[in-house]
């Protein structure tokens, strides 16, 4: 079943194929700052509405586009190579969608896996 969320202000409004069975929370840097809970999916399950307004942080490897909100200010997705195998994949985009941003969504009723990005990368 589709599940629709939105930054605060709704300038991005998008809409995933499924909710989520898990969320993840990441120890790295930015993820720690920006207090995320990451929906994983790919590309064909994301549909991103034309945005109002946008923008992208990108550092270190400047593979990662970390999007968020000027207007209101929340993190909404990044986009990214897979880098399941330690190198970043091309070939196989990942869309990370904040969670928190989701509509009508119990977060507390799905598993929060967390990732300790702070000591792997
Ligand atoms: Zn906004």
């Amino acid at each position: 079943m589709p599940l629709k969320g939105s930054c605060h202000c709704k300038a991005t409004v998008f809409e995933v194929t499924q909710a989520p069975v898990s969320v993840t929370r990441c120890t790295y840097s930015i993820c720690s700052k920006k207090g995320a809970l990451w929906a994983y999916y790919s590309p064909d399950e994301v549909r991103i509405a034309p945005q109002r307004s946008s923008a992208t942080y990108r550092w270190q490897s400047m593979t990662v586009k970390h999007n968020f909100c000027p207007t209101c200010g929340c993190t909404t997705f990044t986009e990214s190579p897979d880098w399941s195998t330690g190198e970043p994949n091309f070939d196989n985009m990942r869309i990370a969608v904040n969670a928190r941003l989701f509509d009508d969504f119990d977060l507390d009723a799905v598993e929060t896996v967390t990732i300790d990005g702070k000591n792997l990368w």
